[in-house]
């Protein structure tokens, strides 16, 4: 059994270290918020004082943190790799910058650790159910060691090529799941103001060519599919304020890479101004509140 640490347990990385102990592994977490770690703690977690703490007698440490600011100051400006084993693995699991994940993987290679950057993609539901998409990049023999502890929380667990790779490609999915967010939200709002029912287009389109992920999963709009964050008044779930980060980090590699991306500009301003309205702490499917502000 491998010893992990886990430092970030909040929406996403509380169901992670969850299924990490269903599995039998001893897992240490640390968080800010002590009420994050609480719970995990009444199921066998241990808790930790530090980010050294942490990593401290373990194999592997994830992070999953809110944003590449929180990442760096773990790793650029904490003790987080001070007490850890010459073996110890760091894999970074939030959704962060592409230049900011090389400067963090140059950073851990020179104190002369090994890590991978592993956005996932699934959800708090694929987090829950242990079914996350991993995009991993680094070396594949790191990536080959630790897929046994990836597989524990998710089932599709990709090699995406070298630094920062896992970023790239998680970055890409999330410019269009944000684009189908809201070409989804907009057809069913044109679909009702020309008189079509709501749950009519939901059936349609979840058979046909407009169907997609966001549509099965998180239907955009209340009662297009029972059990939606749509029809639970867009309690996050993967909140307006994250999706926006990963649209601006789409937005910032696109100017790196010097590839045009209109669709993916376009829906960036409009998750901008969704979240200047207010809207950055519900769900991602709020987005329809954008379209038509009195959608009920
Ligand atoms: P969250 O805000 O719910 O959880 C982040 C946790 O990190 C919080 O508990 C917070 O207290 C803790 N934290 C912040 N700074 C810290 C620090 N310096 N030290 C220790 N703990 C700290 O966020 P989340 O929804 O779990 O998302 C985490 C990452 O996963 C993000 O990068 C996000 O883009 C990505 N992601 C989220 C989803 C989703 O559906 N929520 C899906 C895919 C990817």
């Amino acid at each position: 059994m491998s010893q992990i640490g886990f430092i970030g347990v909040g929406k996403m990385g509380k169901p992670m270290a969850q299924n990490l102990l269903a599995s039998g592994h001893s897992v240490k977490v640390y968080d800010l918020s002590t009420e994050a770690m609480k719970s995990l703690v009444t199921e066998g977690a241990v808790e930790a004082k530090s980010p050294s703490d942490t990593a401290s007698g373990v194999d592997y440490v994830i992070t999953m943190l809110p944003t590449g600011k929180e990442v760096k100051e773990i790793f650029l400006s904490s003790d987080v790799m001070t007490k850890a084993n010459e073996n110890t693995i760091f894999l970074d699991c939030s959704t962060i910058d592409v230049e900011d994940s090389l400067s963090i993987h140059s950073v851990v290679k020179e104190a002369g650790f090994d890590m991978l950057d592993a956005p996932v993609s699934g959800g708090m539901m694929g987090a829950e159910q242990a079914t996350l998409t991993f995009m991993c990049g680094g070396e594949r023999a790191v990536f080959e060691n630790c897929r046994k502890i990836f597989e524990l929380m998710g089932k599709n667990i990709v090699f995406c090529g070298g630094p920062g790779k896992g970023q790239a490609t998680k970055i890409c999915n999330n410019m269009v799941a944000g684009s189908i967010f809201l070409a989804t939200a907009e057809a069913f709002v044109l679909g009702e103001k020309l008189g079509v029912d709501r749950q009519v287009i939901f059936d349609v389109m979840s058979k046909s060519s407009g169907s997609s992920w966001v549509l099965e999963n998180t239907c955009p709009l209340p009662g297009g599919k029972p059990g939606s964050q749509g029809s639970k008044d867009f309690k996050p779930g993967f909140t307006a304020q994250l999706m926006l980060k990963d649209l601006r980090l789409s937005q910032a590699a696109a100017k790196l890479a010097s590839s045009s991306t209109p669709v993916g500009a376009a829906v960036t301003a409009a998750f901008q101004q969704h979240v200047n309205n207010g809207h950055g702490q519900l769900d991602t499917a709020s987005i329809c509140l954008l379209v038509d502000p009195e959608i009920t």
